[in-house]
């Protein structure tokens, strides 16, 4: 078997835009996908993001579907013929911008549409007629419910990152957006674990699927070094900023267990002069969007996410991942540390592992099939000791009571320039040099009473009874605003 792409006779179109990739090798799964693919068998395939798996559905489906392309912009003669599920915006949103790409020669048309965002625009989009529909479950039930589309001939479905799906509890979804497609139709699943509720859905939802396995599902890439720190809660942020530095690290993945945990680190690395951004579930759309895109653009260097939110999302070169917490299901550490390492580049994963952690990282051993090592970390002593309290712990206060970041010491260039600008904007500040002699003249008790403004003098009496000025309004009471309601 051979693994050029130039020998799977692929329309004109459709190879010259995997030249424009500057692919020339399939990776294992295209290999063995996009062959059976585009003899139009079923496929139930387990695979690691990041091998490839998008362009090993896409590019079969779209060489099938070239014989329907058509330049007209009649919408009829557009209509959706395959269906591609995501559990999430982010991996809806990357697998469209891949099959757009792939499709750019062709006049067949791709759309994707998600929850969190306004349907407006994606009703439109679904309006103008569109070949390839990327979608997540519960907002394209949306739009079948509004008639913004009909699926009335798709001839092919992928379930992509089924297993997610499954554990975010789409199931129902799924089943009911299954049931109003034609039963003649080629359907491929892919998942990183064949669960057994995977093989389950499997065996309701695909016909003798031939079953692809490209890498064992516990298996972690040869290319990524790991390596699990002994490290107490309070010295976690210390610990990342020893290794980035030692390690000359520019971007990395900094995993975390809650959302609350996400939000918070991230604040923390950020006043600490780490160019961060967060991904997780409670972020808008928009906001989690624009944190991808900070952090592909290189203006952020750290993105510190959720499993959810991170799951599969295509980013390149991301030479480090860090499990600031160890997660607390295994298989979230093969998903974790695949960031790293693809394709073949060297990677660096690290976990750092309390006290408290040891049941977690013995199910990853388990899981991986290797002994792990907890190895202990030495820090440098140039390494700033950071608590909790955001103290330095050799008794040196980091910064000023009630004044967020670093001690001017550790500060970079553009936290200096930041702080600088708010300076500006402080209305409590002092001033270096006081011009004017009345503000150097010691307080003199009663001044201020004696010179109340003729607007608070009027109402004197009163102030003093509440111990607020009587011109501001008292707030309304909360039981008036119900009772008028009633
Ligand atoms: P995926 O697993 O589909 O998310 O793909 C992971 C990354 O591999 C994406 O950035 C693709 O653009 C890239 N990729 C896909 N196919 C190939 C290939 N044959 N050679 C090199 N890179 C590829």
């Amino acid at each position: 078997m051979t693994s050029s792409f130039s020998n799977l006779s692929l329309a004109e179109p459709l190879a010259r835009a995997v030249a424009d990739m500057g692919y020339e090798t399939m990776t294992p799964i295209q290999e063995q996908a996009i062959p059976v693919v585009l003899q139009g068998k079923d496929v139930m395939g387990a695979a690691q993001t990041g091998t490839g798996k998008t362009a090993a559905f896409t590019l079969p489906l779209l060489q099938r579907m070239m014989k329907h392309e058509n330049a007209s912009t009649s919408p009829a003669r557009h209509p959706v013929r395959a269906l591609v599920l995501l559990p999430t915006r982010e991996l809806a949103v990357q697998v469209a911008e891949q099959v757009k790409l792939y499709a750019k020669y062709t006049n067949l048309n791709c759309a994707v549409v998600f929850g969190g965002m306004d349907m407006k625009p994606q009703t439109l989009e679904l309006k103008k007629g569109v070949e390839v529909l990327v979608a997540t479950p519960g907002r394209l039930l949306d739009h079948i419910e509004a008639k913004n589309t009909v699926l009335n001939q798709v001839e092919y479905v992928v379930l992509d990152e089924a297993d997610r799906m499954l554990d975010i509890g789409f199931l129902p979804d799924l089943q009911r957006i299954l049931s109003y497609l034609p039963k003649q139709r080629i359907t491929l699943l892919f998942s990183a674990t064949f669960s057994p509720e995977i093989k389950r859905l499997a065996s309701s939802f695909l016909q003798d699927p031939v079953t692809i396995e490209v890498a064992r599902s516990n298996a972690t890439a040869s290319t990524v070094e790991q390596h699990f720190y002994s490290v107490g809660a309070d010295d976690k942020r210390r610990a990342l900023h020893q290794i980035l530095k030692t390690r000359g690290m520019k971007q990395a993945f900094v995993f975390v267990n809650s959302k609350l945990g996400c939000a918070k680190l991230a604040r923390s690395l950020e006043r600490e002069g780490l160019k961060t951004t967060a991904l997780h579930g409670d972020k808008s759309q928009d906001e989690r969007l624009k944190a991808l895109e900070a952090f592909k653009s290189g203006e952020v260097d750290l993105l510190v996410c959720t499993d959810v939110a991170a799951r599969g999302l295509d980013i390149k070169d991301v030479p480090a991942v860090f499990n600031f917490d160890v997660p607390f299901n295994a298989e979230d550490y093969i998903h974790r540390i695949g960031r790293t390492g693809r394709a073949g580049a060297s990677g660096l994963a690290v976990s750092f592992v309390a006290s408290s952690d040891q049941r977690l990282v013995t199910d990853i051993e388990k899981l991986i099939k290797t002994k792990i090592e907890i190895e202990p970390l030495e820090f440098e002593e140039d390494t700033p000791r950071i608590s909790v309290q955001g103290r330095i712990n050799d008794g040196r206060r980091m910064y000023r009571e009630g004044e967020e970041g670093r001690a001017p010491e550790h500060r970079s260039p553009r936290e200096h320039t930041e702080r600088r600008e708010r300076r500006e904007y402080t209305p409590h500040r002092q001033p270096a040099v006081s011009r004017d002699p009345f503000f150097d003249r010691p307080y003199e008790p009663g001044v201020a009473a004696e010179s109340l403004p003729s607007w608070e003098a009027s109402s004197k009496a009163n102030a003093a009874r509440n111990g607020v000025s009587a011109n501001i309004k008292p707030k309304k009471k909360v039981a008036a605003l119900f009772k008028a309601f009633s």
